[in-house]
């Protein structure tokens, strides 16, 4: 990637850099986000790698938030756009039909999991995978003529008001909050299937007690993987069980896969791993080929919609209706969704092996390319402080507890085992670390406590292994330096100077 950038005078690129960082500080919103934590310049991209305006290069596993499966600028991408540019069609028509559109919803429905594919509709809608999940809730109360939306605990949906209302910082709401199953903070202290199996009997007898406070809803929303509530893979069984409790009381389910899909989690829809068929499936991110793009597909049956009742006016973007067709024939022709899942199994085989070298690091999870690393105290409560018999008694250890490392502690009969703190410090060091070290990570979870990972599909071996070097060795300067080792050796430091206890 030479260019002009890189042959500019080091000291010049340098002052236009800081310049511009500058500039953004004093002049955009105060809820910039990324850009706090990451003050960069990209100047050119392509594949994994950004170049910053001051020449330096960095490893990118935040890809645009998930957006980018084939990372940025693919010969593939590039190729779409320029062919629509250069044939002169419109670039905004609204919903007319076009070509280039004919041929994405093509592309699309080829890729539906089968039981949609052959009654699917698309609605396309406002850009964003917010606006996708406004459009699933407005349809799914229409069609059902019911108000409440079921939604989990830690989802996030989007930033408009109903998808905002679904996620999991939400006040006043229309919504039900249901447990999310995890093994590592287990709501019920017991992780693995068990854990699994008493969220979902709660949800169960939610909808089924006529006292329950919870009215039947218009629909469940779900993360097949909570991505931003720090990456938390939703096991089968689990979904499945999901799937027969609305399909028995005419709930419509709808799968958010705006961050899961287009093969990032080792299937080309993450719903594909449960083999289940939602109602509604809301997708956005890769599904534009990195350009905004957001549609809700649905089974036909719920197509009660009357001409216009769900508009807008940016529904038309040709360029990014090309650039997502290319990607998702590009993932579909190159069985990306299998290299995704070989893939990711390594990474997270290595990065458990990390785990148990370094007791900061309490977790390690994911599914394909969607991986999160869960920073803890080094120190601390390890151990629950439930007396025996007081909470509900499971397969202690079956999943999560001892299976991930760093944080497992022994367990005392009589005490359930959790986890030490979350560590939203340590999190946003190794992030730094990785900043200092050229690799972009994301932040994530309950507590922002979580290292994610999001690589594009099309990462070499060789920068695999360049990642978790880089990232290894952010954990292990920020393991020194914050971890018991490291406090001993403050401790020692300070005694030598004659400061401290006493
Ligand atoms: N749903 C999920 C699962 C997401 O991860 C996101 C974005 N991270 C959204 C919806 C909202 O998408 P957008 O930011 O494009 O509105």
């Amino acid at each position: 990637m030479a260019g002009p950038t890189a042959v500019a005078e080091p000291a010049q690129a340098r002052a236009a850099h800081e310049g511009i960082l500058r500039r953004q500080s004093a002049r955009e919103s105060a809820a910039r986000t990324y850009a706090r934590a990451l003050p960069i310049v990209p100047v050119r991209a392509r594949g994994l790698t950004i170049e910053g305006a001051d020449g330096r290069r960095y490893l990118d596993c935040l890809s645009g938030a998930g957006t980018l499966a084939l990372g940025h600028n693919h010969p593939v991408v590039l190729e779409a756009i320029r062919k629509v540019l250069d044939s002169g069609a419109p670039l905004h028509v609204l919903d007319l039909a076009t070509p280039v559109k004919d041929a994405f919803i093509t592309e699309l429905f080829r890729t539906l999991p089968g039981g949609l594919a052959d009654h699917a509709r698309v609605q396309f809608c406002g850009p964003a995978g917010t606006d996708a999940v406004e459009a699933a809730f407005k349809l799914v109360r229409a069609a059902t003529g019911r108000n409440g939306i079921l939604a989990f605990a830690g989802a996030y949906h989007g930033m408009t008001s109903g998808a905002l209302e679904a996620s999991g910082d939400a006040f006043d709401v229309r919504v039900a909050r249901l447990p999310y199953p995890q093994d590592y903070r287990c709501p019920f202290g017991v992780g693995g299937p068990h854990g699994a199996e008493l969220a979902a009997r709660w949800t169960q007898s939610l909808l089924d007690d006529p006292k329950s406070g919870v009215p039947l809803p218009a629909g469940m929303i779900l993360e097949p993987v909570q991505g931003e509530g720090g990456v938390l893979p939703a096991p089968d069984e689990w979904m499945r069980r999901m799937r027969r409790i609305t399909a028995d009381r005419s709930v419509p389910l709808i799968a958010d896969e705006v961050q899961t899909g287009v093969g990032r989690t080792g299937a080309f829809w993450a719903v594909e791993h449960s083999g289940i068929t939602p109602d509604v499936m809301v997708l956005s991110k890769a599904i534009g080929g990195s350009l905004p793009l957001a549609v809700v597909v649905y089974r036909d049956d719920l197509d009660v919609w009357e001409p216009g009742a769900h508009a807008g006016t940016f529904r038309g973007n040709q360029l990014a209706m090309a650039a997502g067709t290319a990607t998702m024939a590009y993932v579909r022709e190159n069985d990306l969704t299998a290299r995704a899942a070989t893939l990711g199994a390594r990474m997270l085989q290595q990065l458990r092996s990390l785990a148990r070298e370094f007791p900061v690091i309490g977790d390690v999870r994911g599914r394909g390319l969607m991986i999160g690393i869960e920073l803890v105290e080094a120190e601390g409560e390890g151990v629950g402080e439930r007396a025996e018999g007081e909470g509900p008694a499971g397969p202690l250890g079956t999943a999560g507890f001892g299976s991930s490392g760093g944080a497992s502690a022994s367990v005392v009969p009589g005490t359930i085992p959790s986890p030490r703190p979350a560590s939203p410090e340590l999190a946003a060091a190794v992030q730094q670390e990785c900043l200092r070290r050229g690799l972009i990570v994301e932040l994530g979870g309950r507590h922002a406590s979580v290292i994610r990972l999001l690589p594009p599909l099309t990462i070499t071996d060789e920068q695999t292994t360049a990642v978790l070097d880089r990232l290894a060795d952010a954990v292990a300067a920020v393991a020194g330096s914050h971890g018991p080792a490291g406090e001993r050796q403050r401790q020692r430091r300070r005694r030598n100077r004659g400061e401290g206890m006493g």
